[in-house]
This record gives C-alpha cells, structure tokens and sequence, in this order.
C-alpha cells in the first residue's frame, strides 16, 4: 500500500518546509507541503505518502495528535522535527508512532541520510514483491522465525502471535525481526539504533544518548502491540543496562 514515491511535509515555518522539500524532492519524491496539522492529516489520507516530516509545534493541532491521527490509517515513515529545547517531547513523539526525529536546526544531508537508509528497507508485502527477492540480509530463501507462539515471515513482512496477526510500523518490525535473528544473543541498543539507520553493527559511528533512548520508546511500543510483559517477557527480554535479546524459549 501507499506510493513509495510521495513524501509529504507538515510545517509551518515557512523556510524549513522549503527546505525539507528541496531535500526530499533531490530523494526522489513527489512533495507535498501543508502548512498546518488538519490539512496535514487530510493529505496523508488523500496521497498516502511513503514518509511523512511531521513538526512539532503546528498551529491547530499539535505534532503529537498529528502522529497519532495519521497511524490509525498510515504505515509512513515518519521524522519527527523539533525544536532543541523540545527534545524531551521526541520520546512522546515516537510514542505517539512517529519513527524517527530530527532536531532543527538539522542539517539536510542529515536529513537526505534518514530517507534513504529508511527506502531500503521493506515497508510492505507488495514492496518486497516488487523487489524481487532483493533485500539484502535476507538473501537464502525465505525468512520464516516462530518464537513461542509468534510467527513472522519476513519476506511477506507479517507477524502473526498465537495464530493473529499484528499491525507493525516498519521500525517495529524490524527491532523485532533484529531480536529474532539474534536469537538468545543480547542486542544493545546502539545496535538497534545502527539497525535502523541501515548501518553495520561494529562500525562504531557516534549514538547519542537519545537515540538510544528512542530504541527504548519504540520497544516500549513493540511490547504493548504484542502484549508482552516486561516483567516475564514471551519475546523482549531488557537486559539493563544494555539492550534486549529474545525470551527463552517456553517448555
Ligand atoms: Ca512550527
């Protein structure tokens, strides 16, 4: 579903939604900009984009809600940009189903890096249909992880627990898809963070202590969709201190 050639912009400021609209249409996107959270929502409806840039402080409604509206229909991806002094508010922000989140001022390559590490992963069946056994990582027939009781296929992108299927945002699916792959392997959450931005584990580049904190967020959001218990995990099990790794197998 949805035209993985359309990125909307939700931006008031005028300056900045030019900006990001010569930064995703230099991606490759066809870019439509609204300039307030309403209108926002209504076009992500209309063009059902591929990603979406989602400031925070809109005029009517605000970013959170926006997010919010927006995944009840969308599975974009969706950057999140905030003031420095509202840095706090991304945590919320990724509650709320945002996936990832920029502080402004942000520099566009920045921004350029995100989008793409993002297109190359699967966002949808028909997506991977398309590509035709491409995906890199997932190279030797097909990916199939059963888990007490959990199921996910990921060349077909579905998770289904106790025979039901879920509906994952693609960042969840692909922290848990790391987990599931590493098996009993602890998982830190720099990991996590380089999984998501498409880079090797080890190659060492800088993860802040808010991104880290993101990887905890989306986490957070994985174990209510799955119905896990942080306390006697089926699947995501917190090793403090340092990331995740999957639940022992039941008996
Ligand atoms: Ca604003």
């Amino acid at each position: 579903m949805g035209d993985a050639r359309v990125g909307l912009v939700i931006e008031d400021d005028h300056d900045i939604r030019e900006l990001v609209r010569v930064v995703l249409t230099q991606a490759g996107f066809d870019v439509t900009a609204a300039s307030s959270g309403a209108e926002g929502v209504l076009a992500a409806k209309e063009l059902d984009p591929a990603v979406i840039t989602l400031d925070l402080g809109l005029p009517d409604i605000d970013g959170f809600e926006v997010a919010r509206q927006i995944r009840q229909f969308s599975d974009a991806y969706i950057v999140m940009l905030t003031a420095r002094a509202e840095e706090l508010d991304t945590l919320i922000g990724l509650e709320s189903g945002a996936d990832d989140y920029l502080t402004k001022p942000f520099r566009p390559r920045e921004l350029r890096a995100r989008v793409a590490a993002m297109m190359r992963r699967p966002r949808s069946t028909s997506d991977v249909a398309e590509e035709n056994g491409a995906p890199s990582g997932a190279a030797n027939a097909e990916s199939i992880f059963s888990h007490n009781g959990l199921d996910m296929s990921y060349d077909s992108r579905t998770v289904t627990v106790d025979g039901k299927e879920l509906s994952l945002t693609r960042t969840e699916f692909d922290l848990l898809h790391a987990l599931l792959e590493a098996g009993r392997m602890v998982r830190t959450k720099a990991d996590l963070v380089r999984r998501l931005r498409d880079e090797p584990y080890d190659v060492g580049s800088y993860i802040s202590e808010a991104d880290e904190r993101s990887v905890e967020v989306h986490m957070g959001n994985l174990r209510k969709k799955l119905g896990d218990s942080a306390q006697s995990p089926r699947w995501l099990q917190t090793v403090r201190g340092v990331g995740y790794r999957l639940a022992p197998a039941e008996h």
